[in-house]
């Protein structure tokens, strides 16, 4: 006899569903399936529902005789025998072809008609299916398939190449940029910079949107998800199992499931560390992240509908709600759901901020369970490939980290110095297989206190003139965490230790010095210094090399330079704390002799003996004190005034805050005229992800 109705709905739709999303599956035995599944070969009180049917013998002996009545070729049969045993191996019955042919054959004996089935409560012979009803049912599946791994395959594979083609689109801009020199028209990388890619998106607070450009890409791909998700639910055969209602449901619920699982390897590919990408499409890191966080929150949401509309039909099956929940597939994929939900929580700007050892520890301790939970809820299912395809990409990213590891010189002394109570100077050799550019920067785990070793934290390396030769330099701030316990050690009456850590690098791409002929501009915020210190040097070191150029560069340069209006090099250094000048005097000295304008903007006078320093008294920088923040809009316009003026191209290099970055991007796009002559240009970075 047949079961309940909603019983039948549910094991109907939960059946639909795993024989579309296996690895194989066919229609006929989609439709066999679903017509046995309504009556009860006494399984529906058993505690292990699957593992009950797949070792029934008037069960197996109905579907082996439906899929021989419903196969139209020998490769067909062969097809939906191989499928039986795969569904039969998963619940524990490792079945043999010879095994299915003795079924058949047995079932021979005692078969029936489903006519006879539906009169009884439990059946136990095996008997045929109704024609009619299994032709409706295997049309109606034949239509799922083509959704499924039609048009939800094509779709998903629609989301990757959104990435494809964005990626592509930069890097075609970056590599002309950088190498090849097409000129494009000024008055459009004018605009392009005026109104796209420097204005910040909402001003006062940085967002998960820096700027318009990201804005944009950001919200053509949600377009593209939010389409996708919501095209080609037209079906022109109902199922005769379950409702309308539920097949669109059904549907739905396949196309999140798929568009969740497409999402992983993106989600990765942005996060990594050794993101390839990064080299080439002119897009750096901190974009990636931004990437990254559009991707966890997408593959998240497609998650989470997949997970309702699931659970919906769990809250329909109240009765039967253990059923479910011992179907580890199931669990997993719930659990992986709450973990993705958890991890986006746990990401918000706040608590990385406020507690960001915390979230260092959930990010990658729920990395790792996300991802072995969602490797059980797929294994079988032909959406793993997408698993396969994040995990490759997670352990490329794991072992190119452990070669540069090794390659830096594995673990290694570092001399770490006490600038003053906020800031630390660490030095150590320079690997010797890999080349610190100007701009990289690398990540350092320290091995003391040993319990921080796990965490590796980026740093600027400064490839200073000044230092000595064969050494690195790190200039870091004491904030809450590592840095902290690092600054509380013991250190020797010169402000000394020398500890044991590991380095891992070089990351980032080489800083893009400015033209010979431009002006460029510095413009930093406390320890932001140490990002644009390498553009000044690399200018300076480009200065020196003049000789070395082509004639007709060096003419140019030559003209640049005796032309009425000098190109000028500046820094301007915002700080609050005068002793940060007494650690980085050679670094200043060295700048302002070799013709940079140095200005220290002091926003809080204090009146220590560092004031009265014989280092000050010598400077050949300028230092003015302010009671307040100074204005940086009004620095940056002044600056472009001046160019303007002499009719330079100008480019600013900046580090600071966030809001620090939008100011000056947002002043300079205001600035910026279409159409002029003289060519402003941002380079920002910021010390957060
Ligand atoms: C590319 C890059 C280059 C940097 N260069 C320098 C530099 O030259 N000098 C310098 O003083 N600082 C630099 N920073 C910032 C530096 O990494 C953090 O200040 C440092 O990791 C703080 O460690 P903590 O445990 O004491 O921080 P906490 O007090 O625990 O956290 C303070 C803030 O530091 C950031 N942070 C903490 N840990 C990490 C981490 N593992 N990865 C990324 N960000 C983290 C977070 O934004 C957090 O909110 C750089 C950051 C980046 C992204």
């Amino acid at each position: 006899m047949k079961k309940p109705a909603c019983l039948r709905s549910i094991l109907s739709f939960a059946l639909i569903t795993r024989v579309l999303a296996f690895k194989w599956s066919s229609p006929v035995v989609g439709a066999c399936l679903s017509f046995y599944k309504n009556y009860d070969f006494d399984c529906g009180a058993h505690s292990d529902y699957y593992v009950c049917l797949y070792g029934s013998q008037p069960f197996l002996g109905s579907i082996l005789s439906c899929m021989d009545n419903g196969a139209k070729t020998s490769k067909e049969r062969d097809e939906t025998n191989e499928l039986v045993m795969f569904y039969a191996r998963q619940y524990g019955h490792r079945y043999t072809v010879d095994d299915l042919e003795r079924f058949r054959a047995n079932a021979t004996k005692y078969m029936r008609t489903y006519l006879e089935a539906s009169k009884i409560r439990i059946v136990n012979f095996p008997f045929t299916a109704n024609e009619g009803l299994f032709e409706w049912n295997e049309d109606a599946e034949k239509q799922m398939e083509v959704f499924i791994k039609r048009d939800t395959v094509w779709l998903g594979w629609g989301l990757v190449w959104f990435w494809v083609v964005v990626i592509a689109w930069s890097t075609a801009v970056n590599i002309n940029h950088r190498y090849i020199g097409i000129p494009v028209p000024r008055t459009v990388s004018q605009f392009c910079r005026k109104y796209i890619t420097y204005p910040s998106t909402i001003k006062i607070a940085p967002t998960l949107f820096p700027t318009r450009l990201h804005t944009i890409i950001i919200s053509a791909f949600v377009i593209q998800v939010v389409l996708s998700s919501s095209i080609g639910y037209g079906y022109h055969i109902a199922s005769p199992y379950i409702s309308s209602k539920y097949l669109v449901l059904n549907m739905l619920q396949h196309r999140s499931g798929g568009f969740s699982a497409v999402m992983l390897p993106i989600l990765v590919l942005f996060g990594i560390r050794n993101n390839p990408l990064t080299y080439f499409s002119g897009f750096s890191f901190a974009d990636y992240m931004v990437f990254h966080k559009v991707a966890a929150i997408i593959m998240t949401t497609e998650g989470l509908i997949h997970s309702i509309i699931w659970t919906i039909y769990i809250v329909c099956l109240q009765s039967n709600y253990t059923l479910w929940v011992k179907e580890t597939s199931f669990v997993c994929g719930i659990i992986a759901t709450v973990i993705a939900c958890l991890m986006i929580f746990v990401s918000l700007k706040i608590f990385r901020n406020h507690a960001y050892e915390v979230f260092l520890v959930i990010h990658n301790c729920f990395s790792i369970l996300f991802v072995v939970m969602i490797w059980i809820h797929v294994k079988h299912l032909a959406y793993n490939k997408w698993v396969w395809g994040m995990l490759s990409i997670w352990c490329i990213d794991r072992l190119t980290r452990m070669v540069r590891i090794i390659m830096s010189g594995g673990i290694q002394t570092l001399e770490v110095e006490i600038c003053d109570a906020k800031v630390l100077k660490i030095s150590f050799k320079k690997p010797r297989w890999f080349k610190y550019y100007h701009g990289s920067y690398l990540f350092v785990s320290f091995l003391t206190p040993w319990f921080t070793a796990w965490q590796f934290h980026p740093f600027t390396t400064i490839s200073s003139p000044v230092e000595q030769d064969g050494t690195l330099t790190l200039y870091v701030k004491v904030m809450k965490g590592v840095t902290r316990r690092l600054s509380q050690l013991d250190f020797d009456e010169n402000g000394k230790i020398k500890i044991r850590g590991m380095i891992e690098g070089p990351y980032g791409s080489p800083v893009r010095s400015c033209k010979v002929e431009e002006n460029c501009v510095a413009v930093a915020g406390g320890l932001g210094i140490t990002a644009v210190l390498p553009a000044l040097y690399c200018r300076f070191l480009q200065d020196e090399t003049v000789q070395t150029k082509t004639e007709k560069q060096a003419a140019k340069v030559l003209k640049t330079l005796t032309s009425d209006y000098a190109v000028t090099a500046s820094l301007y250094w915002i700080i609050n704390d005068i002793r940060y000048v007494k650690w980085l005097h050679s670094d200043l000295q060295y700048l302002a002799n070799n013709g940079c304008k140095v200005v220290i903007l002091l926003t809080r006078k204090q009146l220590t003996e560092c004031d009265s320093s014989p280092h000050l008294e010598a400077a050949a920088y300028t230092i003015f004190h302010s009671e307040c923040r100074p204005d940086i809009g009004l620095l940056v316009s002044s600056c472009v005034q001046e160019a303007f003026k002499t009719g330079n191209d100008i480019s600013f290099y900046t580090c600071g805050s966030e809001s620090f970055n939008n100011i000056i991007s947002d002043k300079l796009s205001e600035n910026i005229q279409v159409g002029c002559k003289v060519q402003l240009t941002h380079h920002a970075e910021a010390y957060v992800w």
